[in-house]
């Protein structure tokens, strides 16, 4: 395996699956499309937006950005999102997170097509991934860290796994995703005692706690496999991860760069999703998010 587990590559393998997939739906004369929907401006979202808009040519993806004012009522913005839903010109729905204080947004996430939920905001695509049922997607950060691993060629079954953060976008999906692999999974969050202890003991961890630097050189031994999933713009303008890397690449097997790992790969993932929404939305005979 690499020591340095780059994103590049594995986001450009994910766009060339993308591509067959949207060329193949192209021939039938259909146009795969996303529906990126952003209630309101936030730097963050924009560079989201940005890194989209790059990459949806490569996987013959168009894309519909769909802006509303920040101060729209509840009941516009569900309009908004099941017209979305209605359209049969559109396949995937991204309603850009967290939304303005204002508005319910498990409320607004409940109203997108679950068929067209490409990034799991919806329940019935959570509980597939719990389930471990493909009734939908799973969130596109997991699944990143997993095509990581696969890419590099990890070896997943009975490989023991400490994911560090518990969140519902990272943490615990990603912890299903792994089971499913048939690791052993720990999930350590912030009550977990000696968690030096607990990511020590792992063959690969995965950080996923929104804190930066956190996990310095004390939380690991030789020879892991490190993933970070975490992303933060320090005050001099530089930009880090949840792991203190130039601590932890020495000790580190392998490692993912921050920036350049995870958040490279979460893109495509979503991209490839889109076109798999509009190869399932496409079967004449399909059976309504039952199907795989
Ligand atoms: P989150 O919702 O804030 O969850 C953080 C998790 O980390 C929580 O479960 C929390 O535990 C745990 N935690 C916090 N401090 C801890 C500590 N000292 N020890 C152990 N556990 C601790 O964050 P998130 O949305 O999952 O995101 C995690 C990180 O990933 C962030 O840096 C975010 O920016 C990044 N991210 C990256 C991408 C990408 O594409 N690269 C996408 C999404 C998020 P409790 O549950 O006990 O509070």
């Amino acid at each position: 395996m690499e020591h340095l587990l780059k994103g590049a590559p594995v986001a450009a393998a994910i766009r060339e699956r993308a591509r067959s997939v949207s060329d193949g739906l192209a021939a039938r004369g259909i146009t795969v499309t996303l529906a990126v929907l952003e209630i309101g401006e936030r730097p963050d979202n924009a560079a989201y937006v940005r890194g989209i808009q790059k990459n949806a040519g490569s996987c013959g993806v168009s894309l519909r950005h769909v802006t509303l004012p920040e101060d729209i009522p509840q009941e516009a913005a569900r309009e908004a999102v099941e017209a979305l839903s209605r359209d049969e010109a559109v396949h995937g729905i991204l309603l850009l997170r967290p939304l303005p204080k204002h508005l319910d947004e498990a409320a607004l996430c409940g109203s997108i097509c679950p068929d067209k939920d490409v990034d799991c905001a919806t329940d019935l695509s959570l509980s597939g991934v719990f389930a471990g049922k493909k009734l939908g997607f799973a969130p596109c950060t997991a699944q990143a860290v997993l095509e990581i691993l696969k890419y590099y060629g990890a070896a997943l079954s009975g490989a023991r796994c400490a994911v560090v953060g518990r969140s519902l976008v990272v943490g615990r999906p990603l912890a299903m995703l792994l089971l499913e692999e048939n690791a052993t999974v720990t999930v350590c969050h912030s009550k977990t005692k000696d968690l030096a202890a607990v990511t020590r003991e792992a063959d690969i961890v995965v950080a996923a706690m929104g804190r930066a630097k956190a996990l310095d050189g004390r939380y690991f031994r030789d020879g892991q496999i490190l993933i970070d999933v975490g992303i933060h713009r320090l005050e001099d303008g530089t930009m880090c991860g949840d792991i203190d890397f130039a601590q932890a690449e020495a000790k580190a097997a392998a490692i993912t760069p921050v920036p350049g790992g995870v958040g490279a790969v979460t893109t495509a993932v979503m991209l490839e999703h889109v076109t798999q929404a509009a190869e399932r939305l496409s079967q004449p005979m399909r059976q309504k998010g039952t199907d795989s």
